[in-house]
Formats: C-alpha cells, structure tokens, sequence
C-alpha cells in the first residue's frame, strides 16, 4: 500500500498518461532496466489496457502524452515513448517523438520493451523477477495485500499454492485463507 500511496501523491492522483482520475492503478514497466530506476507508473484502468496497442484507441485519448514526454520520472517517458512509438505513423505521434529526449541507460529501456513486443503477445506470464509462472507453480507474495470483500490483510511472504493463469498475464489466481482470490503478478516471487 505504501508504493500505490506515494505513487497517488507523486502523480497528483491522475493517470500519468491520460490524466484520467478514476480506476487508477500501479503499473510495473518491464522489462526492468536496472534497480536503481523507479518502474512504476500510475494508469487509468484504459491506459492499462492499451498501452501494449494504443492504436486501438481513438488518437485522441493519447494527446496527454504531450505531458507525458517532459515527466520527471523515467518509467513515465519509457511508456510515453512506447504508446508513441506502437502508434506508427502518425504525425502527430511522431512529432512528439521528435520531441522525446532519453539518456542512453533510459532509451534502452524504453526499446527493450518494444523488442519483446512479440514474445508479450504469445501472453507469458512473468513475476516480479520476470521469471515465467506456470499453471501450478508456488509463490510468495513481496509485498502485503488487502483482500477486499474478504476482509483481510495477505502478509508479505505469505505462500499461494497451486496458481491458476488467467486471460490477463498481469493476473493470476490463488487461495489464500481458503479465498479464492485474483492476485497482481509483479507482487509475487516464484517460490
Ligand atoms: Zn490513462
């Protein structure tokens, strides 16, 4: 909970994209570059979505990446960059584009993620370390969790069993105190 606060704080509690205010949530930019850089970035529930195939959104709803390119925060400029970048050629991305400047450590960073472009598509699903889960496999958690509507906290280090995929490789799911419930895999570490 301490990151999604300071993350709120640091990013006006608006999406760092689109500037939307509601559906907000922590979005880990992979792959990571190094542990030095800050990889998360709060997205709108539609950022979310989109920002693997930005295209698919009226162009519009990416005109506050004009924004987005000048943030302070290197995860912010490496999406910008990406969502710019999968829109092709479009003036008006392109111009932003034209506009980005990366220093090298960030600019590697930003086209690693486009170079897994594929590999992503074929939906692996990755932990926290980017190690792939399997149907099956035994985690921890990394970091504590509040159930809602079960009315508990999960504690950081708490073991999921026998994980189950989900349509969503950011998700997947497991019992824990006998609730079936859906679980973020960045916050989990292959046990
Ligand atoms: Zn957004």
């Amino acid at each position: 909970m301490t990151l999604d606060q300071n993350l709120l704080e640091r990013a006006s509690h608006r999406c760092e994209l689109c500037a939307n205010t509601s559906d907000l949530a922590p979005y880990d930019v992979t792959p990571h570059a190094g542990p030095s850089l800050d990889t998360h970035v709060l997205l709108c529930k539609t950022c979310q979505d989109y920002v693997g195939n930005p295209a698919a959104l009226e162009a519009k709803h990416w005109y506050g990446l004009n924004e987005s390119i000048w943030s302070e925060h290197n995860a912010v400029k490496v999406l910008a960059y990406r969502v710019l970048k999968r829109l092709g050629d479009n003036a008006w991305a392109q111009d932003l584009l034209g506009q980005m400047y990366l220093d090298d450590d960030v600019q590697r960073w930003a086209d690693a993620g486009l170079g897994r472009d594929k590999e992503e598509a074929a939906v692996q699903v990755v932990d926290s370390n980017g190690t792939p889960l399997h149907e099956g496999d035994t985690v921890t958690l990394i970091k504590d969790l509040d159930v809602k509507g079960a009315n508990f906290t999960a504690k950081r280090g708490t073991t999921v069993k026998n994980i189950a995929l989900t349509d969503d490789p950011k998700y997947i799911e497991g019992r824990i105190n006998g609730t079936r419930i859906v679980l973020v895999a960045a916050y989990l570490k292959k046990a």
